[in-house]
């Protein structure tokens, strides 16, 4: 059975007063969800994070870590501070970086090994694009996305290795996947991580509009593992409401 996963990616959202505001109302929630929460904050508040959640049961992530221990990296975070400030999960491939910055696939699988290297938990989200979508492409991107990151570079246990489908299309946009669209990316997904890796149970999260109002025509289905929350993470009435949620397979 594998644990159903609600992951908060706050993004450059949040400053200190929010932060401090949703720690307090989100209060015990974590610890009386029978789901595993993760929360990603800006880089600058997760110290802040890691204190206000504190024994309440919620893993810390980073966005994104540049794969290096240390060293001469002008306007990067890397490994060791990331350790030095107790988060034990990291975001890898996420839209925004892969389009916005420019991350080519071989910068995505060297952070998917230096994630790894770390024994770091790594939440690694791959998805097409519309045009990808409407020319029918999105198996092979999602085929490529997968292979370049993962081929010969898995060394993780299956429970640390976490794939967030994310159609781009579905980012912020308010749109979601249906949940025939994301069922069958999943199981997609879902056959690569076992025939190709011998990966059974890894979570598979949906990320793209999620709210309350849709989670549980998602989370339903057997392949959906849990969700990547970006916009409705931000305030802890509607994350507690997804976090509160009990997925009935
Ligand atoms: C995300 O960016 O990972 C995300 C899923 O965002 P949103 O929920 O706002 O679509």
């Amino acid at each position: 059975m594998r644990r159903t996963i609600i992951a908060a990616n706050w993004k450059m959202n949040n400053l200190m007063k929010d932060a401090i505001t949703f720690f307090s109302e989100f209060g015990d929630t974590a610890l009386k969800s029978e789901n595993e929460v993760i929360i990603a904050p800006a880089y600058p508040y997760i110290p802040l994070a890691s204190a206000l959640s504190k024994n309440r049961n919620i893993e810390i992530a980073a966005q994104d870590v540049y794969p290096k221990a240390e060293g001469a990296f002008t306007g990067m975070v890397g490994g060791k501070m990331l350790a030095d400030i107790g988060v034990s999960a990291v975001i890898i491939g996420h839209s925004e970086r892969r389009r916005i910055f420019g991350e080519a696939l071989e910068l995505i699988r060297e952070k998917v090994k230096f994630v790894q290297e770390n024994g770091l938990h790594l939440i690694f989200c791959v998805g097409e694009t519309l045009p990808e979508r409407e020319n029918g492409s999105m198996f092979d991107v999602l085929k490529e996305q997968i292979y370049s990151a993962f081929d010969d570079n898995l060394t993780l246990a299956p429970e640390k290795i976490t794939v967030a489908y994310e159609p781009v299309w579905a980012i912020g946009t308010g749109v979601t996947a249906t949940p025939e669209q994301a069922v069958e990316m999943h199981a997609f997904i879902r056959k690569i991580l076992k025939e190709r890796y011998g990966y059974e149970d890894s979570r598979i999260l949906y990320g793209g509009s999620v709210k309350p109002e849709n989670i549980q025509g998602l989370l339903s289905h057997e392949d959906i593992d849990g969700a990547l929350v970006g916009g409705a993470s931000l305030k802890a009435s509607s994350f507690m409401k997804l976090v509160n949620f009990q997925a009935v397979k």
